[in-house]
Protein backbone atom coordinates (compact mmCIF):
# COMPACT_ATOMS: atom_id res chain seq x y z
CA UNK A 1 0.00 0.00 0.00
CA UNK A 2 2.75 2.42 0.99
CA UNK A 3 6.05 1.87 -1.30
CA UNK A 4 8.55 3.27 0.90
CA UNK A 5 9.61 3.15 4.75
CA UNK A 6 9.19 6.89 5.25
CA UNK A 7 5.57 6.56 3.35
CA UNK A 8 4.85 4.18 5.83
CA UNK A 9 6.08 6.35 8.85
CA UNK A 10 4.43 10.00 7.61
CA UNK A 11 0.83 7.82 7.11
CA UNK A 12 1.54 6.21 10.62
CA UNK A 13 2.39 9.95 12.31
CA UNK A 14 -1.15 11.35 10.76
CA UNK A 15 -3.14 8.63 12.39
CA UNK A 16 -1.83 9.25 15.61
CA UNK A 17 -2.28 12.59 15.51
CA UNK A 18 -6.03 11.43 14.08
CA UNK A 19 -6.59 9.30 17.23
CA UNK A 20 -5.16 11.81 19.51
CA UNK A 21 -7.50 14.61 18.18
CA UNK A 22 -10.30 11.89 18.46
CA UNK A 23 -9.43 11.25 22.28
CA UNK A 24 -8.79 15.00 22.95
CA UNK A 25 -12.15 15.92 21.47
CA UNK A 26 -13.81 13.36 23.70
CA UNK A 27 -12.84 14.57 26.57
CA UNK A 28 -13.33 17.52 26.11
CA UNK A 29 -16.94 16.96 25.38
CA UNK A 30 -17.66 14.35 28.17
CA UNK A 31 -15.72 17.10 30.95
CA UNK A 32 -18.87 19.40 29.33
CA UNK A 33 -21.34 17.25 30.14
CA UNK A 34 -22.24 15.72 26.84
CA UNK A 35 -23.45 12.18 25.59
CA UNK A 36 -22.02 10.25 22.82
CA UNK A 37 -24.64 8.91 20.96
CA UNK A 38 -23.72 6.33 18.09
CA UNK A 39 -24.01 7.58 14.45
CA UNK A 40 -27.25 6.97 12.09
CA UNK A 41 -26.22 6.00 9.28
CA UNK A 42 -29.21 5.53 6.91
CA UNK A 43 -32.46 8.07 7.23
CA UNK A 44 -36.04 8.27 5.54
CA UNK A 45 -34.58 11.66 5.64
CA UNK A 46 -31.00 13.79 5.92
CA UNK A 47 -29.77 17.25 5.15
CA UNK A 48 -30.91 18.82 2.06
CA UNK A 49 -27.75 21.03 1.67
CA UNK A 50 -27.93 23.92 -1.08
CA UNK A 51 -24.80 22.72 -3.06
CA UNK A 52 -24.48 20.17 -5.59
CA UNK A 53 -24.18 16.89 -4.18
CA UNK A 54 -25.66 13.89 -5.46
CA UNK A 55 -28.25 11.65 -4.01
CA UNK A 56 -27.05 8.54 -2.48
CA UNK A 57 -30.55 6.38 -1.35
CA UNK A 58 -30.62 2.43 -0.72
CA UNK A 59 -34.01 0.66 -1.03
CA UNK A 60 -34.74 -1.37 2.32
CA UNK A 61 -37.99 -3.10 3.51
CA UNK A 62 -40.01 -0.91 0.48
CA UNK A 63 -38.73 2.36 1.71
CA UNK A 64 -36.02 4.94 0.41
CA UNK A 65 -33.00 5.17 3.02
CA UNK A 66 -31.06 8.32 2.49
CA UNK A 67 -26.89 7.90 3.63
CA UNK A 68 -26.25 10.47 5.65
CA UNK A 69 -25.33 13.66 5.00
CA UNK A 70 -25.48 15.41 8.51
CA UNK A 71 -27.11 14.69 11.44
CA UNK A 72 -29.05 17.82 11.34
CA UNK A 73 -32.73 16.99 12.13
CA UNK A 74 -31.88 13.58 14.80
CA UNK A 75 -29.29 16.27 16.77
CA UNK A 76 -32.71 18.80 16.98
CA UNK A 77 -35.12 15.53 18.13
CA UNK A 78 -32.06 13.71 20.24
CA UNK A 79 -32.15 16.94 22.50
CA UNK A 80 -35.24 16.65 23.69
CA UNK A 81 -33.80 13.53 25.57
CA UNK A 82 -30.37 14.64 26.55
CA UNK A 83 -29.50 18.04 26.40
CA UNK A 84 -26.02 17.92 25.39
CA UNK A 85 -24.89 15.41 22.53
CA UNK A 86 -22.46 15.03 20.46
CA UNK A 87 -21.78 11.95 17.84
CA UNK A 88 -18.53 11.46 15.38
CA UNK A 89 -21.36 10.76 12.47
CA UNK A 90 -20.02 9.30 8.81
CA UNK A 91 -21.30 11.65 6.27
CA UNK A 92 -21.80 10.64 2.75
CA UNK A 93 -21.61 13.41 0.17
CA UNK A 94 -21.38 12.54 -3.47
CA UNK A 95 -19.42 15.64 -4.17
CA UNK A 96 -18.65 17.12 -7.66
CA UNK A 97 -15.55 15.39 -9.42
CA UNK A 98 -13.53 18.20 -9.20
CA UNK A 99 -14.01 19.11 -5.44
CA UNK A 100 -11.13 16.44 -5.68
CA UNK A 101 -8.68 19.60 -6.34
CA UNK A 102 -9.82 21.67 -3.45
CA UNK A 103 -7.61 19.92 -0.85
CA UNK A 104 -10.86 19.90 1.85
CA UNK A 105 -13.41 17.53 0.16
CA UNK A 106 -13.37 13.74 0.74
CA UNK A 107 -17.05 12.24 -0.40
CA UNK A 108 -16.95 9.92 2.75
CA UNK A 109 -15.79 12.33 5.92
CA UNK A 110 -16.59 12.21 9.51
CA UNK A 111 -18.49 15.27 10.82
CA UNK A 112 -18.31 15.57 14.71
CA UNK A 113 -21.66 16.62 15.00
CA UNK A 114 -22.85 18.37 18.52
CA UNK A 115 -26.38 19.64 19.84
CA UNK A 116 -27.34 21.63 23.14
CA UNK A 117 -31.28 22.28 24.26
CA UNK A 118 -31.45 25.94 24.69
CA UNK A 119 -27.83 26.47 22.97
CA UNK A 120 -27.57 30.51 21.94
CA UNK A 121 -25.13 30.93 19.22
CA UNK A 122 -22.97 32.86 21.66
CA UNK A 123 -22.77 29.95 23.78
CA UNK A 124 -21.39 27.14 21.01
CA UNK A 125 -18.94 29.86 19.71
CA UNK A 126 -17.62 29.93 23.44
CA UNK A 127 -17.98 25.89 23.34
CA UNK A 128 -16.07 25.73 19.95
CA UNK A 129 -13.06 28.10 20.40
CA UNK A 130 -12.73 26.16 24.26
CA UNK A 131 -12.74 22.79 22.07
CA UNK A 132 -9.94 23.77 19.71
CA UNK A 133 -7.84 25.24 21.98
CA UNK A 134 -7.99 21.93 24.37
CA UNK A 135 -7.37 19.40 21.44
CA UNK A 136 -4.77 21.62 19.72
CA UNK A 137 -2.79 21.69 22.81
CA UNK A 138 -3.61 18.05 24.08
CA UNK A 139 -2.22 17.09 20.58
CA UNK A 140 1.06 19.22 21.17
CA UNK A 141 1.57 17.36 24.20
CA UNK A 142 1.28 14.08 23.71
CA UNK A 143 2.43 13.71 19.97
CA UNK A 144 5.35 16.37 19.68
CA UNK A 145 6.96 13.81 18.62
CA UNK A 146 4.65 13.05 15.28
CA UNK A 147 4.19 16.80 14.35
CA UNK A 148 7.94 17.24 14.83
CA UNK A 149 8.57 14.38 11.82
CA UNK A 150 5.79 16.14 9.85
CA UNK A 151 7.61 19.73 10.02
CA UNK A 152 4.36 20.87 11.66
CA UNK A 153 4.83 23.91 13.78
CA UNK A 154 1.53 24.34 15.19
CA UNK A 155 0.15 27.34 17.44
CA UNK A 156 -2.44 27.42 19.90
CA UNK A 157 -4.86 30.09 19.38
CA UNK A 158 -5.66 32.97 21.91
CA UNK A 159 -9.60 33.55 22.49
CA UNK A 160 -11.93 35.24 21.78
CA UNK A 161 -10.81 34.39 17.96
CA UNK A 162 -11.92 37.68 16.09
CA UNK A 163 -15.33 37.62 13.99
CA UNK A 164 -16.50 39.04 10.60
CA UNK A 165 -20.18 39.38 9.67
CA UNK A 166 -20.66 37.81 6.30
CA UNK A 167 -21.32 40.82 4.80
CA UNK A 168 -17.75 42.47 5.86
CA UNK A 169 -15.93 39.45 5.04
CA UNK A 170 -17.29 39.62 1.26
CA UNK A 171 -16.79 43.20 1.00
CA UNK A 172 -12.92 43.10 1.91
CA UNK A 173 -12.43 39.21 0.66
CA UNK A 174 -14.78 39.09 -2.12
CA UNK A 175 -17.62 36.70 -3.50
CA UNK A 176 -15.55 33.54 -2.39
CA UNK A 177 -14.39 34.70 0.76
CA UNK A 178 -13.37 31.59 2.41
CA UNK A 179 -10.03 30.30 1.05
CA UNK A 180 -8.72 34.21 0.46
CA UNK A 181 -9.61 34.94 4.13
CA UNK A 182 -8.65 31.93 5.80
CA UNK A 183 -5.23 33.08 3.96
CA UNK A 184 -4.88 36.09 5.31
CA UNK A 185 -5.91 35.34 8.84
CA UNK A 186 -2.87 33.99 11.47
CA UNK A 187 -5.85 32.76 14.32
CA UNK A 188 -8.94 30.88 13.49
CA UNK A 189 -11.90 33.62 12.72
CA UNK A 190 -15.58 33.51 12.70
CA UNK A 191 -18.04 34.20 10.19
CA UNK A 192 -21.29 35.14 11.26
CA UNK A 193 -24.94 36.47 10.12
CA UNK A 194 -25.11 34.92 7.11
CA UNK A 195 -27.80 35.79 4.63
CA UNK A 196 -31.14 33.49 4.31
CA UNK A 197 -31.09 32.67 1.12
CA UNK A 198 -27.05 31.44 1.00
CA UNK A 199 -27.93 28.72 4.06
CA UNK A 200 -30.14 25.89 5.02
CA UNK A 201 -33.57 26.07 6.25
CA UNK A 202 -33.04 24.91 9.50
CA UNK A 203 -30.53 28.05 10.79
CA UNK A 204 -32.86 30.14 12.62
CA UNK A 205 -34.04 33.54 11.40
CA UNK A 206 -32.83 36.47 13.79
CA UNK A 207 -36.24 37.38 15.03
CA UNK A 208 -35.03 40.99 15.54
CA UNK A 209 -33.70 41.00 12.42
CA UNK A 210 -35.60 39.50 9.32
CA UNK A 211 -33.29 38.20 6.99
CA UNK A 212 -30.26 37.84 9.03
CA UNK A 213 -29.44 34.14 10.45
CA UNK A 214 -28.24 33.06 13.88
CA UNK A 215 -25.35 30.97 12.64
CA UNK A 216 -21.65 30.56 12.35
CA UNK A 217 -18.54 29.02 10.24
CA UNK A 218 -14.99 28.98 11.83
CA UNK A 219 -12.44 29.04 8.99
CA UNK A 220 -8.90 27.83 10.35
CA UNK A 221 -5.71 30.37 9.28
CA UNK A 222 -3.16 29.55 6.73
CA UNK A 223 -5.48 28.96 3.84
CA UNK A 224 -7.10 25.72 4.92
CA UNK A 225 -10.53 26.51 4.88
CA UNK A 226 -13.72 25.90 6.87
CA UNK A 227 -13.42 24.16 9.64
CA UNK A 228 -17.02 24.01 11.20
CA UNK A 229 -20.69 25.22 10.84
CA UNK A 230 -23.24 25.73 13.38
CA UNK A 231 -26.24 28.24 14.55
CA UNK A 232 -29.62 28.10 16.30
CA UNK A 233 -31.84 26.09 14.59
CA UNK A 234 -35.55 26.82 13.85
CA UNK A 235 -37.83 24.65 16.01
CA UNK A 236 -41.63 25.62 15.81
CA UNK A 237 -43.54 23.54 13.20
CA UNK A 238 -44.84 27.43 11.55
CA UNK A 239 -41.75 28.70 11.32
CA UNK A 240 -39.48 25.75 9.46
CA UNK A 241 -42.57 25.13 7.07
CA UNK A 242 -41.77 28.97 5.98
CA UNK A 243 -38.26 28.31 5.54
CA UNK A 244 -38.81 25.00 3.55
CA UNK A 245 -41.55 26.63 1.37
CA UNK A 246 -38.57 30.11 1.17
CA UNK A 247 -36.25 27.45 -0.67
CA UNK A 248 -38.48 25.98 -2.86
CA UNK A 249 -38.74 22.56 -1.52
CA UNK A 250 -40.78 19.96 -1.64
CA UNK A 251 -42.66 19.91 2.18
CA UNK A 252 -42.91 16.17 1.94
CA UNK A 253 -40.02 15.10 2.04
CA UNK A 254 -39.68 16.96 4.89
CA UNK A 255 -43.26 15.70 6.65
CA UNK A 256 -41.37 13.26 9.47
CA UNK A 257 -39.18 16.46 10.72
CA UNK A 258 -42.63 18.38 10.43
CA UNK A 259 -44.05 15.89 12.59
CA UNK A 260 -41.59 15.88 15.16
CA UNK A 261 -41.87 19.80 15.59
CA UNK A 262 -45.46 19.69 15.88
CA UNK A 263 -44.97 17.36 18.77
CA UNK A 264 -42.90 19.95 20.26
CA UNK A 265 -38.87 20.39 19.36
CA UNK A 266 -36.73 22.13 21.62
CA UNK A 267 -34.68 25.51 20.81
CA UNK A 268 -31.52 24.22 20.06
CA UNK A 269 -27.58 25.44 18.73
CA UNK A 270 -25.01 23.40 17.62
CA UNK A 271 -22.33 22.63 15.24
CA UNK A 272 -20.59 19.87 13.49
CA UNK A 273 -16.81 20.11 13.04
CA UNK A 274 -15.05 18.03 10.03
CA UNK A 275 -12.91 15.34 11.75
CA UNK A 276 -10.37 14.91 8.44
CA UNK A 277 -10.64 18.87 8.46
CA UNK A 278 -9.31 18.86 11.72
CA UNK A 279 -6.49 16.53 11.59
CA UNK A 280 -5.64 18.39 8.28
CA UNK A 281 -4.62 21.37 9.81
CA UNK A 282 -3.42 20.16 12.93
CA UNK A 283 -0.70 18.54 10.62
CA UNK A 284 -0.09 20.78 8.12
CA UNK A 285 -1.74 18.73 5.23
CA UNK A 286 -1.79 19.64 1.31
CA UNK A 287 -4.79 17.69 0.85
CA UNK A 288 -7.25 16.13 3.54
CA UNK A 289 -7.01 12.67 1.90
CA UNK A 290 -3.72 12.09 3.45
CA UNK A 291 -5.41 11.74 6.98
CA UNK A 292 -7.19 8.88 6.01
CA UNK A 293 -6.05 5.27 5.79
CA UNK A 294 -8.62 4.63 2.93
CA UNK A 295 -9.44 7.92 1.57
CA UNK A 296 -12.71 8.73 -0.71
CA UNK A 297 -11.42 10.98 -2.96
CA UNK A 298 -14.26 12.72 -5.26
CA UNK A 299 -14.18 11.42 -8.50
CA UNK A 300 -11.55 8.60 -7.85
CA UNK A 301 -12.27 5.24 -7.66
CA UNK A 302 -10.52 2.32 -4.95
CA UNK A 303 -8.84 -0.99 -4.85
CA UNK A 304 -10.20 -1.70 -1.60
P1 LIG B 1 -21.47 21.58 6.66
O1 LIG B 1 -22.68 21.34 7.49
O2 LIG B 1 -21.68 21.31 5.22
O3 LIG B 1 -20.86 22.91 6.92
O4 LIG B 1 -20.40 20.48 7.16
C1 LIG B 1 -19.88 20.55 8.47
C2 LIG B 1 -18.38 20.41 8.45
O5 LIG B 1 -18.01 19.15 7.90
C3 LIG B 1 -17.67 21.43 7.57
O6 LIG B 1 -17.46 22.65 8.25
C4 LIG B 1 -16.38 20.71 7.27
O7 LIG B 1 -15.46 20.78 8.33
C5 LIG B 1 -16.83 19.27 7.14
N1 LIG B 1 -17.11 18.89 5.73
C6 LIG B 1 -18.18 19.23 4.99
N2 LIG B 1 -18.11 18.68 3.76
C7 LIG B 1 -16.96 17.97 3.73
C8 LIG B 1 -16.33 17.15 2.74
N3 LIG B 1 -16.88 16.94 1.54
N4 LIG B 1 -15.14 16.57 3.04
C9 LIG B 1 -14.58 16.74 4.26
N5 LIG B 1 -15.14 17.49 5.24
C10 LIG B 1 -16.31 18.10 4.98
MG1 LIG C 1 -20.42 24.63 6.12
Amino acid sequence: MFVSDRERERKAAILKVGSEVIWAAREFLQNEGFVELLPVIVAPLTDPLRHNTDRAVIEAYGGHWHLTRSMIFHKQAAVSVCAKIFSFSPNIRVEPPDWKETGRHLWEFVQLDLEVRNGSREELMDLGERFLVHVLSRVKEQCWAELEALGRELPVPKRPFPAFTYHEARRRFGEVFEVKLSQEVETPVWIIDFPIDVREFYDREDPKRPGILLDMDLLYPEGYGEALSGGEREYLPERIRKRIELQGLDLAQFQGLLALAEKGLPPSAGFGIGIERLVRYVCGLPHVAETRLFPRVPGELSLI
